[in-house]
């Protein structure tokens, strides 16, 4: 018996946690966060305690009680807690469809010895996101177990060990498009999609009953664009029982023609540039690698430079060598600004090197000394020279910038709402107002296919049944005869 439960992205955007078992294996089609529901009763400054490790997310019904917590939540979270623990995994790995906090966050809290199986690409965003994040709540790859306390090296009395001392790698498994992962009678296919970020999979898992398709959040349009036609293609010739399908865009009255392509992004991004005197500061997701490649290519059509954040920059050395198609760090056409820190002496050449390095995390000090770093004060006197990503966490830099008369701001987001949080939007109108880049430039391409797309995918495919999540609207989902949408329900099982 094949069974799939739905632990979240049932009716609402994101927080896919989708539980497949068969003959006492079981897996995970990703394991994210849940804005919403985390939304619901917590905000930036009312957060889950750390030293109650699971227990508030799951008093909250952010993280799923299963029935063997044991077997998959972290061990020294559960031990803490006074909760029961156990030796061995109860699960056989959580396949990831991509990087974004709605899908992979949670992984935070599993035990370190279920296999974490995704694309190499998104290996490295996470492993980025890790180093760089100061959020108490990322060990995707490396984890560090807490609460536990070592003998002082004197011999006498007990202290808390350094983090360092107490990491173990995570089992984690990249794995190449087209590959396949036998786990029991599963076989789990990963097939390469298109989306508003690189090295997402959608998976085809065959199981005795029949595949299952999963596609993840995917686009047709993009660079990567054939990915996804291809992986509906496949997805179609191994006619389905089921298909678990994203449905961000399915809502009522839908007008296409008012959806933009990543090409149609550029096309107009370079014509706001083309009429741009001065500075042009953009705001758009920084792991987008595509969004970031528009860009980029504008910046060359124009003569100007993109200047990354130290985070994009960070991201960039580490997906080299991978196919995200990322612009190369050292290219021409891009710069790397060194925002002011703690102290912020970046600019001020009188202090010495040692003192200025204090200002920033060991993983952003080597960006210090490469030849193509640029600093407020760079940017302010070539104003016309420049894209510069500014965001919302950033928006003071405007005050160090100080953008002339005859610049602008060009807000580029991927979606209306944003997957990896809310953004205030009424306090950067402020700002842009009080800069005088008010009005502002909206630029938008979604990272995901349309209702109409949807529509036409499920027709495509032709499964049995069709599991409509990351959507608002499941009760839209149309399906061709044949074809029986169901509409799943959190925390119940449905049996194939
Ligand atoms: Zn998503
Ligand atoms: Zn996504």
């Amino acid at each position: 018996m094949t069974s799939l439960t739905f632990h979240g992205g049932v009716g609402e955007i994101g927080g896919n946690k989708i539980l497949l078992e068969d003959g006492g294996k079981r897996i995970w089609l990703d394991f994210g966060m849940s804005f919403k529901q985390s939304g619901l009763y917590f905000d930036e400054f009312l957060q889950p305690k750390k030293y109650n490790g699971v227990i508030d997310f799951l008093e909250m019904g952010l993280l799923p009680g299963v029935t063997d917590m044991a077997g998959f939540y972290r061990q020294d979270y559960l031990a803490h807690a006074d909760m029961p623990t156990s030796p061995d995994a109860a699960y056989d790995g959580v396949f990831l469809s991509h990087a974004h906090a709605d899908h992979a966050n949670y992984i935070h809290f599993l035990r370190s010895d279920i296999p974490i199986y995704a694309s190499e690409v998104t290996k490295r965003i996470l492993a980025s996101l890790e180093d760089t994040s100061s959020s108490g709540f990322n060990e995707f790859l490396n984890f560090k177990e807490t609460f536990t306390l070592r003998p002082k090296k004197t011999g006498e009395g007990m202290m808390k060990p350094k983090s360092e001392e107490t990491k173990v790698a995570r089992d984690f498994r990249a794995l190449a498009p087209g590959e396949r992962v036998v786990v029991g009678d599963l076989t789990v296919e990963a097939m390469a999609v298109n989306h508003s970020i690189p090295g997402a999979l959608g998976f085809l898992v065959h199981t005795p009953q029949g595949v299952i398709a999963y596609t993840g959040d995917i686009r047709f349009h993009g660079y990567g664009g054939a990915l996804t036609r291809d992986f509906v293609k496949r997805a179609a010739e191994a006619q389905p029982i089921a298909l678990i399908c994203e449905g961000t865009r399915v809502k009522k009255d839908e007008d296409e023609t008012e959806s933009l392509t990543e090409q149609d992004v550029q096309e107009r991004v370079a014509k706001v540039v083309n009429q741009t005197k001065n500075l042009v500061i953009a705001n758009y997701p920084w792991k987008d690698i595509e969004r970031l490649r528009s860009f980029y290519e504008v910046a060359k059509m124009t003569g100007r430079k993109l200047a990354l954040s130290l985070k994009q920059a960070y991201l960039l050395k580490r997906l080299e060598g991978t196919d995200a198609g990322a612009p190369s760090l050292g290219d021409g056409n891009i710069v790397i600004y060194i925002d002011r820190k703690t102290w912020g002496l970046i600019n001020k050449p009188h202090y010495p090197q040692n003192i200025v390095e204090q200002d920033y995390s060991a993983w952003e000090r080597e960006f210090l000394s490469y030849p193509n770093r640029v600093t407020c004060d760079d940017i302010h006197r070539h104003q016309s020279d420049f894209i510069v990503r500014v965001d919302f966490f950033d928006l003071t830099d405007l005050i160090n910038i100080r953008p002339d008369d005859g610049s602008c701001y060009i807000r580029s987001i991927t979606e209306p709402f944003d997957e990896e949080g809310e953004i205030e939007l009424e306090r950067v109108e402020n700002w842009l107002k009080h800069f005088g880049l008010y009005p502002y430039e909206q630029v938008h391409a979604s990272g995901h296919a349309s209702g109409a797309e949807i529509k036409r995918l499920i027709e495509e495919i032709n499964p049995k049944l069709v599991f409509p999540v990351h959507t608002e609207h499941p009760e839209l989902f149309v399906a061709p005869p044949g074809t029986r949408v169901e509409i799943p329900q959190a925390g119940k099982s449905y049996r194939l």
